[in-house]
């Protein structure tokens, strides 16, 4: 990997053991020649695996001797560029602690310079407009290096040797505040020292700022400040979905959440993932954030210019906290030009803005801990590109799905991901997801033989790839979120699947998330699914948890339904209970097997909620709600039917109970809680009945549904109690933004097994 200050660090060690030779990158690695003892040539290979550079890992060393040269000293010679351009590049790492200590030392000519970077921290993938990683192709080309810079720059014992960002006050980019945005060409001045002090300013009386960062714009504003929060989300339109808060340190989040050893590793690592954590306390404020969460997303700062509006803001208040949300609109991508900035007029009283271009855009990265691993929600800013081993040669590219779209390019020997692209219906998704794959093709030399792709029609990822005029490879939905799964978990031989999920085009055309499947990489048979149900509304029906439940009670009590006082009822007018009777009498409902919308129409009858405000609203409510129940409790019914080959899930008496638990008032958190507790049963026992069928002992565990950790953690436990291998995701989101690796991982298989 380039830029992780690999070649510099070699320098040294050939130094310290007192021996000669040199060190370059090629397209395939770092080679390094060495001349002297051999006692000393084994302690620097010792040293080397050891301890290497903070952001780099060694794969693999390779050995071989050759013919002394007689050289004298040790030299870090020019990169090679090798028979094609392939690079990997470097994702963006947050500020390491020697900046940091830099960034606040007076004595140091960076000394509150919002830029600061070294060999080891500073943006990366989100500057890089080209190949190898050199300055000249970063956005950083449009600024000279000073004298000072320069002379770091090109000395080897530096921490900055190489860095290609460096800059200072002198020769680098420039901040400024401003108060409106036009749509002007921004002049900058140098001086602009005392900007971000107003900006600090600006946050403690209650604004909102624009302020551009690493991979794009956020807003960000006090979150003690329950008015603003407010208004920030009247503004976005954004009444419920939660905010993620930046603070500045671990102590200053310990206040406010739970954080074990590995939370804490993880938030402080140089990828700088928002992690969600548990809420200590449900402090006033934080209503206004998280509204009925348990959970709260909090990442530390990691740019700069972060730190230092936290150092103004020390002027007003000794421990402040900041909303920091993405800047967009609703649906739309992350806003990261100046040019933009339009699309977000209104939302902010100011607008940090700076003139170092982002190249590439990229969201914050969402990780949580689950058994004390890490697993990643949306995989973006620091964590891409992922060069992950793969083992196929053929340049495969594939298009995702449509709902958090990602795109994956399987090129000798890797399998690399896009950043976070989103939802594809709106336009300006799909033109980033057009740009940012133009970027990568250009970056990695890449002209894909083969496309995979969903088998949706309407996917706009879909249309994409049946452009093509290249082999096309279609995966089934479900089938890409197990694959991904096996994948990652390196299990190349058959397994159970369990695949709950909102939505995907099945092979019958129902709409399929309630799958238990024998899968490997290659292909899947569908062993098990709940009982079909109707979707009232295709889109719709995951808006409006109200459709879900309608179309179950009719399918329960049919005519009768509307003789029990449910809450979910009151969500109709008359009109349109007539409209959705009718659809279900005829049967002109889409059919589905969905966990998903079994989760949201559980959410609809308890009366949590009928319409949601963002994307599993409904479900994630009922998960937490389930989740503060203490106490023991018992399951639901279920039935289990066979049905020519495969067993049936029959979740009418399920809610036939659970319908029972509503109307007779029962603990909310109660009946919540057995829901789950009834689903992880039906997840251990369909298993069992699979694994004495098929006689296999692996289970592999995908699709958006497991994002629910009180599910996860009682799916698990009752595998594990049934001695199964579990298998679920770390590295790559369970949800539909791992659909993309999936569908590579699937193509890969089937074109191997051809041959
Ligand atoms: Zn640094
Ligand atoms: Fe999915």
């Amino acid at each position: 990997m380039q830029g992780v200050g690999f070649r510099p660090y070699v320098y040294k060690l050939a130094k310290k053991f007192r021996l000669s030779g040199h060190v370059f990158n090629d397209t395939k690695g770092v080679v390094i020649e060495l001349e002297g003892e051999s006692l000393k040539i084994d302690s620097f290979i010792d040293a080397l695996k050891n301890s290497s550079p903070v952001e780099s890992s060694i794969n693999a060393i390779r050995k071989k001797e050759i013919p002394l040269k007689g050289e004298k000293v040790f030299s870090i010679a020019q990169s090679k560029q090798g028979e094609n351009k392939f690079v990997m590049m470097p994702a963006d790492i947050g500020i390491c602690r020697d900046c940091l200590h830099e960034l606040f030392d007076k004595k140091n000519h960076r000394y509150l310079y919002p830029f600061i970077n070294c060999t080891n921290c500073g943006p990366r993938f989100s500057i890089i407009k080209g190949v190898p990683y050199d300055r000249p192709k970063t956005t950083m080309n449009e600024f000279k290096m000073c004298l000072e810079c320069s002379m770091e720059y090109k000395n080897f014992l530096e921490r900055r040797f190489h860095a290609e960002p460096i800059s200072c006050f002198n020769c680098g980019p420039t901040i400024k505040l401003l108060k409106e945005f036009k749509g002007k060409q921004i002049v900058y001045s140098k001086n602009s020292k005392t900007d971000l002090a107003k900006t600090a300013k600006a946050i403690h009386k209650g604004k909102i700022v624009a302020i551009k960062g690493i991979g794009g714009y956020h807003l960000g504003c006090d979150a003690y400040n329950t008015k603003t929060v407010r208004h920030l989300r009247a503004l976005k339109k954004r009444l419920t979905k939660p905010f993620a808060i930046m603070a500045e340190s671990v102590e200053g989040i310990e206040e406010i959440c739970f954080l074990n050893a590995k939370e804490k590793e993880i938030i402080q690592s140089s990828r700088r993932p928002i992690v969600l954590l548990k809420i200590k306390k449900h402090f006033p404020f934080m209503e206004a954030i998280a509204p009925g969460q348990l959970y709260l997303g909090v990442m530390l700062a990691y740019a700069p210019i972060h730190y230092l509006i936290f150092y103004y803001l020390k002027k007003y208040s000794a421990k402040s906290l900041l909303v920091m949300t993405s800047a967009n609109k609703e649906n739309f991508p992350l806003v990261s030009q100046e040019e933009e900035l339009s699309q977000i007029q209104g939302y902010a009283d100011y607008f940090l803005v700076h003139n170092r271009n982002i190249q590439t855009k990229s969201d914050d990265s969402i990780a949580r801990v689950f058994e004390n691993k890490e697993v990643i929600i949306r995989k973006s800013r620091g964590y891409v590109p992922d060069f992950m081993d793969f083992a196929h040669k053929k340049t495969i590219l594939a298009c995702g799905a449509e709902l958090k779209n990602t795109f994956a390019i399987a090129k000798k020997g890797y399998l690399i991901n896009s950043p976070y692209i989103g939802d594809l219906k709106n336009y300006k998704n799909y033109e980033f997801f057009l740009n940012t794959l133009s970027h990568y093709k250009n970056i990695l030399d890449v002209e894909p033989l083969v496309y995979a792709h969903d088998f949706h029609p309407e996917y706009l990822s879909t249309q994409y790839a049946l452009a093509m005029n290249k082999e096309k490879i279609g995966v089934w939905h479900h089938h890409a979120h197990l694959a991904a799964c096996l994948f990652e978990n390196n299990l190349k031989t058959k397994a159970i699947g369990v695949c709950f999920d909102g939505a995907g085009l099945g092979q019958d055309n129902a709409i399929w998330g309630g799958e238990f499947f024998l899968t490997d990489q290659a292909g899947f048979k569908r062993l098990a699914h709940f009982k079909y149900f109707g979707l009232l509304g295709a889109d719709k029906s995951a808006e409006e948890p109200r459709r879900m439940a309608f179309s179950l009670l009719y399918d329960i009590f049919g005519e009768n339904m509307f003789k029990y006082k449910l809450e979910c009822f009151d969500a109709f007018d008359i009109k349109e209970k007539h409209i959705f009777y009718g659809l279900m009498q005829n049967d002109e409902a889409t059919l589905s097997s969905s966990a998903g919308r079994l989760f949201d129409a559980a959410a609809s009858i308890l009366g949590i909620m009928q319409k949601v405000g963002y994307e599993a609203e409904a479900a994630i409510l009922l998960e937490m709600l389930a989740s503060s129940f203490t106490g023991k409790a018992e399951s639901y019914e279920y039935k289990v039917n066979k049905e020519k080959n495969t067993y049936i899930i029959d979740w009418q008496p399920l809610f036939a109970e659970f319908i029972k638990d509503v109307l007779t008032k029962k603990d909310k958190k109660l009946i919540a809680y057995k829901f789950h507790l009834t689903f992880a049963r039906i997840i251990g026992e369909v298993c069992v009945l699979l694994r004495k069928e098929k006689g296999i002992n692996d289970v592999a565990l995908s699709g958006g549904v497991f994002q629910n950790f009180l599910l996860m953690n009682l799916a698990v436990a009752e595998l594990k109690v049934q001695d199964f291998r579990v298998y679920y995701h770390k590295r790559i989101p369970t949800n539909d933004s791992g659909i993309s690796v999936g569908q590579a991982v699937v193509a890969a298989a089937q074109i191997s097994a051809d041959f």
